[in-house]
């Protein structure tokens, strides 16, 4: 069965290219039955944070990746990673190192002074327990390989290798007793029964290395996918303004979660022309053959394109849940329930005109927001003077209007233009500013209807004053 992991660490928030990590894998294993799971690399005492472990986990969730078992803490388990340590140390794959900082620190030097790799090559390598200083401490290392080459096979990258003459002997253990990122990731991957490592490209080398503590272990080395890291539109390293965020941005922004996840997924990843999916078929495609060997670009209009897409296809219940996400994201207080049954009758007009959430509801602040509306500049123009006089004699019109439905008040905003010697436009147009405090919306007698008489009738007033 398959087994995958996200296994961030928690310096910061959750970031677009740890995102779309964590998509692969979750897609890799839900696709086939397997399990995902997620490792929290917390080792780093000094910058690992558990505000930063709940916005990971706040960020998978809003993202909609769910993980099996309880999240893993690294540091946890240091106990084991200690153990794998001592193993090694008596089966001869590792060694005590005594060296001091100093003496690596000169070791380097010498050896750039002479033109050769800052490669420290140990001398307790060779020593056996009658060299031991006594009680002084040490490091663990591991007795790689001096010569021939380390493989790692790829699944994106293909067959990659190293020379071993270029590696040196690698911690596992600090001489404080501490295990290192690389020993822990092994043991923990290992114990974790992972059995498909998909992760950012700038972990390649460490795959050699980490293939050499499996090989050390006699462990199976799990399928390597290292991907392409992600680009800006230019080309250039991802940068804040082109979308280097964290995920909660994206969610301020007022994209969905499923349309994330759809970008996402073809970030990097392809199945032919396909750009608009869901989850069933991302998992059912998403394969490590369709990952490309070039960093993929981060395009924001592509990502809102495909957010309109799944907008157009999200249900209008759904999509009133995500206005509510997107003022509880930015922490502004939540319209009452009338006004989210309003917005929900009103979907099927609004959700037509917007590309994300933030955009709906800007489309929508006729119904959201509290009276007295502020008009814009636009609206403010267009209620003046004898604007606002001929709405005032309309309103006692409406006072009686009945039914309250689309039709009724057509014919009788109609009627009354006739009445007054106007065109239609020349009612409706006051009307709707009155109404939406904008100069544009979707069509006025919709407005009237959605908003209700009582409702409608007070907004005119307010702006008729
Ligand atoms: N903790 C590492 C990172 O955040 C990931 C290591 C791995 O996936 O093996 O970059």
């Amino acid at each position: 069965p398959v087994v995958t992991r996200f296994a961030p660490s928690p310096t910061g928030f959750l970031h677009i290219g740890g995102a779309r990590t964590a998509l692969f894998n979750w897609l890799y294993a839900r696709g086939r039955g397997g399990r995902f799971l997620l490792r929290i690399e917390d080792t780093d005492r000094a910058r690992s944070t558990p505000e930063a472990t709940e916005a990971i986990l706040e960020g998978l969730k809003w993202l909609g990746l769910d993980w099996d078992g309880e999240p893993v803490s690294q540091f946890s388990r240091v106990a084991r990673h200690r153990e794998v340590a001592e193993a090694m140390l008596a089966s001869g794959a590792a060694y005590r190192c005594y060296a001091t900082k100093e003496e690596i620190d000169a070791f380097r030097e010498a050896a750039r002074a002479e033109g050769r790799p800052p490669l420290f090559q140990s001398p307790w390598r060779d020593k056996g327990p009658e060299d031991w200083p006594e009680g002084a401490p040490y490091a663990v290392r591991l007795r790689a390989p001096r010569e021939g080459r380390v493989q790692v096979e790829d699944a994106v990258q293909g067959t990659v290798t190293w020379d071993a003459a270029q590696m040196d002997d690698l911690i596992l253990l600090r001489s404080d007793g501490t295990p290192t990122y690389m020993l822990a990731v092994v043991v923990d991957d290992h114990d974790m029964g992972v059995t498909h490592v998909i992760r950012g490209d700038d972990h390649l080398t460490n795959a050699a290395r980490q293939t050499l503590i499996y090989q050390a272990m006699g462990w199976r080395t799990p399928v390597f996918a290292h991907i392409p890291l992600i680009h800006g539109p230019d080309g250039a390293k991802l940068s804040k303004r082109h979308g280097a965020l964290g995920v909660e941005e994206y969610r301020k922004m007022g994209y969905l979660p499923e349309a994330m996840r759809n970008y996402l997924a073809r970030l990097g990843w392809s199945h032919g022309d396909d750009e608009f999916f869901d989850d069933a078929q991302a998992q059912a495609w998403f394969d490590l053959p369709g990952i490309g060997k070039s960093a993929a670009r981060f395009d924001f209009a592509k990502l809102a394109n495909l957010n309109g897409q799944h907008m157009r296809a999200a249900s209008d219940a759904r999509l009133v849940e995500a206005v509510k996400d997107l003022f509880a994201a930015q922490q502004k207080p939540m319209p009452d329930p009338a006004r989210l049954a309003m917005l929900e009758q009103a979907m099927p007009g609004l959700k037509e005109r917007a590309k994300t959430i933030v955009e709906l509801v800007d489309i929508a602040y006729y119904i959201l927001a509290d009276r007295p509306l502020e008009p814009d500049e636009k609206a403010r123009r267009i209620l003046d003077e004898d604007a606002r006089r001929m709405l005032a004699r309309l309103t006692s019109q409406l006072r009686n209007a009945s039914p309250w439905d689309g039709a009724a008040l057509e014919a009788l905003v109609r009627g009354f233009a006739e009445t007054e010697g106007l065109k239609l436009g020349k009612i409706a147009q006051p009307l709707r500013a009155a109404l939406t405090g904008r100069a544009v919306s979707p069509g006025v007698f919709d407005v009237m209807v959605t908003l209700g008489r009582d409702e409608t009738l007070a907004r005119i007033e307010d702006a008729v004053q």
